[in-house]
C-alpha cells in the first residue's frame, strides 16, 4: 500500500517533468511538420496514454481529431501474451484516415503489433505510432515506431499515466517504486 504521499513511494526519478516536456516539444514539432497537409486521427490507448495524448496534442500546431481505444492483453502476471481483447473500440471510421496511435510505453510490443494489424485492416490511409517510452524488448517485435520519447532500461516504472495497481498514474514524472510498496 501507498504510505499517503505520492513522492515518498518513489525510489528514483527516471524522467523529470522538465525532461518530459522538452521531449514533447520536439516530438510535437516533428508530428506537426510530418502531418502538415493531412487529416490526422490521434488514437489514444487507454488508460496509460491519457497524459501523453493530452500533453502532446496541445503542442501540435495542426488540427487533429482524437479517439480512444481500450484493450486488454491476456497474460500471466506482468508479461503480455499478445492475445488481445478490445474493451472499448473506436467511434471513428478509419477509411482514408491518417491514424497516429499514441502509447504510453512499449515493452514486449505484442499488444501494439496486434493493435496495428487490427487498425490496418480497417482501411486507413496510414498508421503510425508514437510512444512516450520504449523498453529494450520492444526491439524484438517488428513494429516500426515513428516517434519515441525515451528509450528506458528494462525496469518497472510508474507515473505520467503508468500505473501500479491503478495508482501513480497522476505522478507528473516517471520513476521507479520503492520495493516496500510492492511488499504491501
Ligand atoms: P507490451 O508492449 O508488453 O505488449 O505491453 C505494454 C503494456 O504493458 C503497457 O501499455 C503497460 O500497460 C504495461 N507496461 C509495460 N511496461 C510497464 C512498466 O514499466 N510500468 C507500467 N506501469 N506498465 C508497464
Ligand atoms: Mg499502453
Ligand atoms: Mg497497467
Amino acid at each position: 500500500m501507498s504510505n499517503g504521499s505520492l513522492d515518498n513511494d518513489i525510489e528514483h526519478v527516471l524522467l523529470s517533468t522538465d525532461q518530459i516536456n522538452a521531449r514533447l516539444d520536439e516530438i510535437a514539432a516533428d508530428i506537426s511538420r510530418d502531418y502538415a497537409d493531412k487529416d490526422v486521427l490521434v488514437v489514444g490507448v487507454l488508460k496509460g496514454a491519457v497524459m501523453v495524448v493530452a500533453d502532446l496534442t496541445r503542442r501540435l500546431t495542426i488540427p487533429v481529431s482524437m479517439d480512444w481505444m481500450a484493450v486488454s492483453s491476456y497474460g500471466s502476471g506482468t508479461k503480455s501474451s499478445g492475445v488481445v481483447r478490445i474493451l472499448k473500440d473506436l467511434d471513428a471510421d478509419l477509411h482514408g484516415r491518417h491514424v497516429l496511435v499514441v502509447e504510453d510505453i512499449i515493452d514486449s510490443g505484442l499488444t501494439l503489433s496486434w493493435l496495428v494489424a487490427n487498425l490496418r485492416s480497417r482501411g486507413p490511409e496510414s498508421v503510425e505510432i508514437a510512444t512516450m517510452l520504449r523498453k529494450p524488448d520492444a526491439a524484438k517485435v517488428e513494429v516500426d515506431v515513428r516517434y519515441v520519447g525515451f528509450d528506458i532500461p528494462n525496469e518497472f516504472v510508474v507515473g505520467y499515466g503508468l500505473d501500479y495497481a491503478e495508482q501513480y498514474r497522476n505522478l507528473p514524472y516517471v520513476g521507479t517504486l520503492k520495493p516496500e510498496v510492492y511488499g504491501g
